[in-house]
């Protein structure tokens, strides 16, 4: 059976390449199609750089963070990238959103869920997003919703890493080996151009991660990125 691939549910328009792009060209590189959300452009709280130019308008600020989004996904191997434009800075989750978040629950059966920590300080839009992407997960399960339609089953959700984890009660219990599509990865964060200041932060988290991967295993691994898993893992077998 061809594999489901994973959805990635991502606020702005950059997240999904910070926080998981070493997932993203992974999977896709194994044949698993990976479909990101942007839930936003980021367009008012994640693009100072593009603000600080003369003559810039709202428009001209989602039009470059799209473009920059489209290149990171395309070197990613991004199967399928949507842009919903709702609006950041408050982002905007009505009832609408959620429900087309169902509806893509629903049609695509992913195998797993990526999305925000459950908690961020630094960012209530991360916050409301985790929130979101669960409530839209339990609503596609329940058999009430849509009668007759085939129901979501349990696909695991992994929390991104936040921006500064300690602030944000957030732990990792996984790490994932990323060494083999490090190079994409930083081809996809050097195509965000306007927000440049975060390029080396990311490879040293980077780097940080992949050697508590090696720590923990006793494999050579160079870079990794981290998740927080919340559902407990159904296995066979220990280890
Ligand atoms: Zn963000």
């Amino acid at each position: 059976m061809a594999d489901a691939g994973g959805l990635v549910v991502s606020a702005h328009s950059a997240d999904f390449v910070w926080r998981a792009g070493g997932a993203i060209a992974l999977h896709g590189a194994r044949g698993a199609p990976m479909t990101v959300v942007c839930l936003t452009y980021g367009e008012r709280g994640e693009s100072a750089k593009l603000w600080r130019q003369a003559g810039m308008a709202l428009e001209k600020v989602k039009a470059e963070r799209r473009k920059e989004a489209e290149g990171a996904a395309r070197i990613l191997g991004v199967a399928d990238i949507q842009f919903w434009d709702l609006g950041d800075y408050p982002i905007a989750l009505d009832e609408t959103a959620l429900h087309r978040l169902v509806d893509v629950y629903r049609r695509l059966r992913p195998s797993f869920i990526l999305t925000h920590s459950r908690r961020d300080i630094y960012n209530r839009d991360h916050e409301l997003v985790t929130e979101f992407a669960q409530h839209a997960r339990i609503i596609a399960q329940a058999h009430g919703h849509k009668p007759g339609e085939r129901v979501l089953g349990a696909p695991p959700v992994f929390l991104f890493e936040p921006h500064q984890p300690e602030q944000c009660g957030w732990t990792p219990d996984v790490l994932l080996d990323i060494t083999s599509v490090w190079d994409k990865k930083r081809a996809a964060i050097e195509c965000m151009a306007g927000q440049e200041h975060l390029w080396e932060y990311y490879t040293r988290v980077a780097l940080q991660r992949g050697a508590q991967a090696a720590r923990n295993s006793d494999k050579a691994i160079v870079y990794g990125e981290g998740y927080q898993s919340i559902f407990p893992r159904v296995v066979e077998s220990l280890p």
